[in-house]
């Protein structure tokens, strides 16, 4: 039955379930003769008949396990708090897609005409709920809803309440009031995980006082080889803004081929950079950088042998995006392998974030002038139906849209980075975003390790904005070039 009055969806019968999981202790609820225990909860699949007799597969989560009901339920209101648009005459109530095209989802109508009980006519089956869209499918983005400060705290990459305080004066890309306050007792499992900590170190008392006058550098070796078998990152810091680019590599042998692509493009921008400071570690302290720096008058800075502080920068750099890459990553119970995404990730959000050091101005703005656009941000990890183009089907009835893991922005375009359940990259802008779901929590997977490209389903093709190295609009921005996926 279609219940007006339900806040939830409810079943008496535990063998109506696709998946189901019993609640570690019972719940009661209110119901009209008392109380009632609710064992757990779960997602239920029916092939659900129309009024025009045609047929599809309608899935309802979560819906409620109570025994002692004795008449399944359907919530009116949790459909529509799903994004649906409930319409209701006197003969029926019909719950379609806001996409404009107005396609019926779920249809109540009464079982003897005159009544006004609606009800909803179908068999349950049994299928692999994954294999199921949910509501609000199609080319469209999100139903409007209230996103909660749990999830801006997640797509802004965990940062404390007061730089989170500071995000809708120095950032654009939040409606009116979306924002909420911040939570200063939210217990972040991500946070727990990752061991974020409040950072305080000594800044050191001389300061660039333009963008690219000094620039750090580091290398970094991670214990695990990542999902494209990358070994290292580099990092480079700007000193004056704190912009950060990264370049992946499979060897140490590597750094300067990655650096040299970096700087090529920088200089393509007619700016000139004076100092390059890093450690005195055999991948920067050779004949081919010093060569390479006598070329391009660069005065380059090592730290004296066995002090680091010197160089602190762009160490700190590397521990302040891990704390927010392992954040991200183990929120969302991804593998180990795809350190590669969320710290790639992990900098894309801090070049976005207020600096207290900058006044609360973000990287970007302090390195190019303009006020970033967070409007696409996503939770790294969380649940997305990427839709399929009709010609990329494999046959007509195959899915409008597949269920794949959200795993960061694309370099360059207005497009999103997915892994499907096959474990291949797929790059699209069209998905419809379940941002509190994560389909890879509790999977412990490792997985295997690809050379292959990217697919790409559908990529906008924006223009760079004056091919700079980070173009914030309408592009998401670019970041170090780092071959393979930009080198085309
Ligand atoms: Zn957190």
């Amino acid at each position: 039955m279609c219940d007006s009055g339900a806040s939830e969806h409810f079943t008496f019968e535990l063998s109506d379930y696709s998946s189901y999981e019993p609640f570690s202790s019972a719940r009661t609820a209110k119901t009209a003769d008392g109380t009632s225990q609710l064992l757990g909860q779960g997602t239920v699949i029916m092939n659900h008949k129309l009024s025009n007799g045609s047929s599809h597969l309608v899935k309802l989560y979560p819906v409620l396990y109570m025994p002692k009901l004795n008449i399944r339920l359907i919530s009116n209101g949790m459909l529509c708090k799903q994004g649906l648009l409930a319409t209701q005459d006197d003969l029926r109530i019909i719950f379609s897609y806001r996409d404009g095209a107005k396609q019926t989802y779920l249809e109540g109508y009464p079982s003897t005409p005159g009544t006004t009980l609606t009800f909803a006519y179908g068999t349950i089956t049994h299928k692999n709920p994954s294999t199921v869209p949910p509501v609000s499918l199609g080319n469209s983005v999100n139903a409007k809803s209230i996103v909660t400060y749990d999830t801006w705290h997640k797509r802004l990459g965990h940062p404390s309440s007061d730089v989170f305080s500071k995000f809708e004066k120095h950032v654009k890309g939040f409606e009116k009031g979306v924002l909420p306050k911040p939570n200063p007792h939210l217990r972040c499992i991500g946070c727990l995980k990752g061991k974020m900590k409040a950072q305080t170190y000594k800044e050191s008392n001389k300061r660039a006082t333009r963008p690219f006058e000094l620039v750090h550098m580091d290398l970094k070796e991670y214990p695990s080889l990542s999902y494209n078998k990358y070994k290292y990152i580099l990092v480079v810091v700007d000193d004056f803004s704190s912009y950060v680019w990264l370049g992946f590599l499979k060897h140490k042998s590597e750094t300067i081929t990655v650096f040299q692509r970096w700087y090529a493009k920088v200089f393509a921008e007619n700016i000139r950079i004076k100092y390059i400071r890093s450690d005195r570690g055999g991948e920067f302290v050779n004949k081919a950088f010093h060569d390479l720096f006598s070329k391009y008058g660069i005065t380059h800075q090592t730290s004296a042998p066995h002090i680091h502080q010197q160089n602190g920068r762009a160490e700190r750099m590397i521990q302040t995006l891990n704390d927010k890459s392992e954040a991200m990553r183990l929120e969302a119970g991804c593998p180990r392998s795809w350190w590669q995404f969320s710290i790639e990730t992990a900098a894309h959000v801090y070049n976005r974030t207020p600096l207290k050091r900058g006044n609360w101005k973000t990287p970007l703005e302090l390195n190019y002038g303009d006020v970033p656009d967070v409007k696409y941000f996503k939770v790294f990890g969380c649940e997305a139906w990427v839709f399929i183009p009709i010609e990329k089907r494999s046959d007509k009835l195959s899915p409008k849209s597949e269920l794949m893991t959200f795993i960061g922005y694309e370099s360059g375009s207005k497009a999103y980075r997915f892994m499907n359940s096959n474990n291949n990259l797929i790059i699209s802008a069209q998905a419809t975003f379940f941002e509190d779901r994560f389909p890879r929590l509790g999977k412990n997977e490792e997985i295997t390790t690809k050379d292959s490209a990217p697919i790409l389903l559908d990529q906008p093709n924006v223009p760079d904005v004056q091919g700079r190295l980070d173009s914030p609009s309408p592009a998401w921005g670019r970041r170090m070039n780092r071959g393979r996926t930009l080198d085309r």
